[in-house]
Parts: structure tokens; sequence; C-alpha cells
């Protein structure tokens, strides 16, 4: 018997999601971004999933290890660098690339004893704010890292966006100019975009895109869906009905005892929670796929279970499958119900999910 609830990971998505990308960005190459777990579709299993990517973007430097000692060989990012000294001789032994963004590991850098150089990716604040030389330092600190022996030549460059995702703002194209001028005739690839840039900026593809929620299938978008893209859902989420319950008129249910149903009705028990990464805050009416249908979610979610509103006449039984989100129920809609995005809902289930990879 499988086990509940589960997580359903396709590995023919992913694959189909990596060609897919490769050919709305035919000249990039793709650096496929699995930091945190994977999105949560299980880091070791989408990498050796994902062979024919280019490379692999990670948050890390532990993600960056698992992914080595797991026999991956391919070309690894730590896409906000190293934090202390000592990682500087790890990315040497493994052969990991990092980015640099800030002083503090240039002065690592300019003081480390390495047995080789490092692979890095000059991080530019084009416009977010948040990491990246300024444009006022990009000049010097280019000449520093530029005379730094322990820094591999040609020095690779990079930004990040902070409005991709909003295909009307104009902030995209502002950032690409200001990378683009300031990194005119330098040597090096340049990679600007994440998944929003690869999908909808197509001037912002250059030497390597970085998509990460859309190679699980997702759009960053909202309001949009990764399959309008051809992506397919990677992960489904699922569960069982472990009751059926008839339900009076005017009864309430759960904690609280916010929620009281109108009509007489029979209630389904899913046997998922905020224990398990669904979250509490879930209001009524969000969606959730029971035998070919969307019910509603009524009353609070507790931790191991949340109630639906099957109807008067539903034959659901239990032991029936429910799927919380996947190819019936796009993980888009679930979390705009929410009022969250995709990419929290996937990376929060808990331990408690199993996680099933089907190869490809
Ligand atoms: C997470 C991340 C990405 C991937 O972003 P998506 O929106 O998931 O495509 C790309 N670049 C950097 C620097 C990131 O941190």
């Amino acid at each position: 018997m499988k086990p509940f609830p589960r997580a359903e990971i396709s590995g023919h998505a992913l694959q189909s999601n990596l060609a897919r990308l490769r050919e709305l960005a035919p000249k990039s190459k793709v650096m496929a971004v699995v930091k945190a777990n994977g999105y949560g579709h299980g880091l070791l299993n989408v990498a050796k999933c994902l062979t024919t990517a280019d490379g692999f973007g990670l948050a890390r430097l532990e993600e960056a290890l698992e992914l080595r000692a797991g026999g991956v060989k391919t070309k690894l990012l730590l896409l906000e660098g190293f934090f202390r000294q000592n990682d500087l001789n790890t990315l040497v032994e493994h052969d990991i690339d990092t980015v640099v963004h800030h002083e503090f590991q240039i002065e690592m850098l300019e003081s480390a004893k390495l047995s080789q150089p490092v692979t890095v990716w000059m991080k530019v604040d084009s416009g977010m704010h948040r990491l990246g030389f300024s444009l006022e330092q990009f000049a010097a600190t280019y000449a520093r890292l530029q005379a730094c022996p322990n820094v591999a030549k040609p020095i690779n460059l990079m930004t990040h966006f902070a409005c991709a995702d909003e295909p009307d703002n104009p902030a995209t194209a502002e950032q690409t100019a200001r990378f683009n001028r300031l990194t005119a005739n330098l040597p090096g690839e340049r990679t600007l975009a994440n998944s929003a840039g690869a999908l909808y900026w197509q001037e912002t593809q250059a030497d390597w895109i970085r998509p990460g929620i859309a190679l699980y299938g997702v759009s960053p978008v909202a309001g949009d869906l990764g399959r309008n893209h051809g992506l397919m859902p990677a992960m489904q989420l699922m569960s069982q009905l472990i009751a059926v319950r008839p339900h009076k008129a005017g009864d309430p249910v759960g904690y609280g005892s916010y929620w009281y149903a109108k009509q007489d009705t029979q209630l389904g028990v899913v046997a998922i929670g905020y224990g398990d990464g669904y979250p509490r805050n879930a209001p009524e009416g969000t969606p959730v796929w029971i035998n070919g249908r969307l019910v509603p979610v009524v009353g609070r979610v507790s931790m191991d279970m949340l109630t639906v509103d099957l109807g008067v006449d539903a034959t659901d039984a239990v032991g029936d499958d429910v799927i919380l989100w996947g190819q019936e129920l796009p993980v888009e809609e679930v979390a705009e119900h929410i009022g969250t995005i995709a990419y929290e809902l996937v990376t929060k289930l808990t331990p408690r999910v199993a996680v099933c990879f089907e190869s490809a």
C-alpha cells in the first residue's frame, strides 16, 4: 500500500520541463535551480533525473556537497556564494562555483591559500537591492577580483530580477539595460534570468538561464499556469479520505467551530494538515480534488486533518484518493486561494510527507 500523505514526483515531467525550457531559450545553457531540496521535490532525485542540465544552482554549500556525495559531476553554483573562509577550500576540493556579492567574500578570497583558483560569478545589483555590487562599486570591485590569483579568469557575471514575474513592469528591462551596459565588452559568461525572465523576457536569456519553479512545471506569474507554457506539474500531493460523515444543517465542524453547514451534507475528513505542510490558513473554499471533481475545504485545517464538503449526494468512501494539488488541480490555483505563492507550498512540505519519486 502506498503511504499517505505523499508527494508523487514525476521524473518525466521534470525532464519534459527542462526540454521545454531549452526550446524557449535555445541559445542558453540551463542552470537548473534545485535549492531547498529541489523545491521540495527531493534534491538528489531531481538532480539525477536532470542529468542533461548544464549546471545546478544551490543556495547552501551543504546542498552542493550532498550532490557531490551522491555522485553528481555537473557544474554546481552557490547562488549566494560562500559564507566562511574555510568554505573556500571545500569549493576547490569539490569543484563548486560561487557567486561573489559582497566585499567580505573578496577579502576571504584575497587572504585564502588555495591549491587552485575558484570559478566566480560576480553579482551585480542592477536594481533589486538585495545582494550584489552597486553600479558605483562595479569597476573597482571587478578590478580587485581580476587581480586576485585565487579567482579563476575570466570572471563570470550575474544579476537577479526583482519584478520579472510582472510582465508589464518596466523594471526588468531597466535592470537588463543597466547590467548589459555595465558588463559590455567584458569576457566571461552572463546570466540574468530566473524562470520568469526565461519565460517572459527573451532578451534576458543570455549565456545561462537559471530556472527554478518552471522546472517543476509551475508558472512564477500570478494568474498564469505552467501548462500555458507547455510545462507539466512535477508534484502531485495526495492523501486519502479517512472518514465520510453525514452532517446536519446548522452544525459546525472542527476547531473554533467557525464554519456551519447551511444545509444537510456529507463531510469528508482528509488525512493531511499543517503538520504536513498544508497551510493552516487555507480558507473555506480552497479546492481539493476527489473522484473527478473539486470540493471545498470547510472549517479550520488542523495538524493532521482537514475537512471538505462532499455534498449531500456524495458517494465517496473511506480510502478514496484525494489530490491537494497536481495535474488535476494546479498548485498555482491552490496558492492563490490561500494567499501565497506556489513556491511556498511545494517547499514547505514537512518530513511526514513521503516523497515518492517516479523515474521517467
Ligand atoms: C532561486 C533563484 C533562482 C530561481 O528562481 P525561480 O523564480 O524559481 O526560477 C534563480 N536565481 C537565483 C539567484 C535564485 O536565488
